[in-house]
């Protein structure tokens, strides 16, 4: 398509009539009206190239009086081709969302506006949603899922990690004794005794309000206020249910909708995840202040000495640092990952444990 403009260069009064021709694809080109004309800043005219005729402004049609669309480098042209200019304009105009894209595309800081809006977004949805949504549906999944889950995962690690515990039958019930006493909930908690060469000192809380402790921690502590000092700490796991929210947010989204919309039963068959996660990854260091905090509030309540559960975790940590001088394989010592195991520290943030501890008021 073409059509006649005079050609205003938009910085002297100079101004020649050209030719307009728009493409098939919307391309814009200028020719000279009359091949002898010299009068036209050629110059400016060369200068524009690959020009679309949605870079062009077009005035509104006024009626038959000439109209001015306006050139990227500021010329004008002027015509009077009112109807051309109107077929072009409604088969090349960008439509309203297309010129919002076609400027943002153009201006780098509405594009880092929105990359910096997109990682928040994303950042905000990991770090504060998908957890929120962990907790929100452990709350939803009914203990008749949980059972079953926490068995099928004592038997993985039984298979895996545990061997049967070689502490007297005496001394076993000495020890869950003391904790039925100390908790008097005799009917929700289930303390398990089991050897484990393989993962060492440790005690782990299961979703199905199961506590396995580990001859090792036994043998290691102190004395038995340690050993219910940590009972009380894995006691903190369990009713904030952080087995269970680990294991959702690692499942991640999928998992909770499962929840919400019903399909429980495939929670279940994340059993698979569940002993990795508490044997391989740990918890959160939020999550394991959690469970200190509840297990210094419960031994306070109890009138217990808060320095056991301190002490306890220095024994812990000071027995698995030792074994990782002849082992590495197995741990990390990275800052920012969690604790190997739960009790297996050779994390800084056992000092910072202990110290909380020992401040806590
Ligand atoms: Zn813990």
């Amino acid at each position: 398509m073409k059509f006649e403009a005079i050609y205003h260069d938009g910085t002297t009064s100079s101004s020649e009539l050209v030719v307009v021709t728009v493409s098939e694809d919307g391309s814009v080109s200028f020719s000279l009206s009359s091949p002898d004309s010299e009068g036209l800043n050629t110059s400016l005219l060369s200068n524009i190239t690959d020009l679309s005729w949605s870079e062009l402004k077009v005035q509104p049609r006024i009626g038959q009086t000439p109209r001015w669309i306006r050139l990227p480098n500021n010329a004008q042209l002027e015509t009077k081709e009112n109807d051309l200019v109107d077929q072009i304009q409604e088969r090349f105009k960008q439509g309203v969302f297309d010129g919002f894209l076609h400027r943002t595309e153009h201006s780098w800081w509405m594009v880092f506006c929105g990359l910096l809006i997109s990682v928040l977004f994303i950042w905000g949805s990991v770090q504060y949603g998908l957890p929120a949504a962990a907790n929100l549906a452990s709350k939803a999944i009914p203990a008749d899922v949980l059972n079953p889950l926490g068995e099928e995962v004592i038997v993985w690690m039984d298979d895996n990690l545990f061997e049967p515990s070689t502490l007297s039958d005496q001394r076993q019930a000495e020890i869950k004794n003391e904790f039925e006493q100390l908790f008097q909930v005799q009917a929700h908690y289930t303390l398990l005794f089991r050897a484990s060469p393989k993962i060492g000192a440790n005690a782990l809380a299961l979703p199905n309000n199961t506590i396995i402790l580990t001859d090792e921690l036994v043998n290691l502590a102190e004395n038995d206020q340690q050993i219910l000092a940590v009972l009380a700490h894995e006691v903190g796991h369990i009713v904030h249910k952080h087995a269970l929210r680990r294991l959702l947010q690692q499942a991640g989204l999928a998992a909770i909708l499962m929840t919400f919309t019903g399909d429980v039963s495939s929670v279940s068959s994340a059993v698979a995840y569940l002993p990795a996660l508490l044997i391989e990854l740990g918890y959160s260091r939020d999550f394991e202040y959690e469970a200190d905090e509840y297990a210094l509030q419960f031994m306070s309540d109890q009138g217990m000495d808060k320095d056991h559960l301190a002490r306890a975790l220095e024994v812990l940590h000071q027995h698995h640092a030792g074994e990782d001088e002849g082992d590495e394989s197995n741990h990390s010592h990275d800052d920012d990952k969690p604790e190997t195991f739960d009790y297996l520290s050779t994390h800084p943030a056992t000092d910072v444990r202990v110290e909380k501890i020992r401040n806590w008021q």
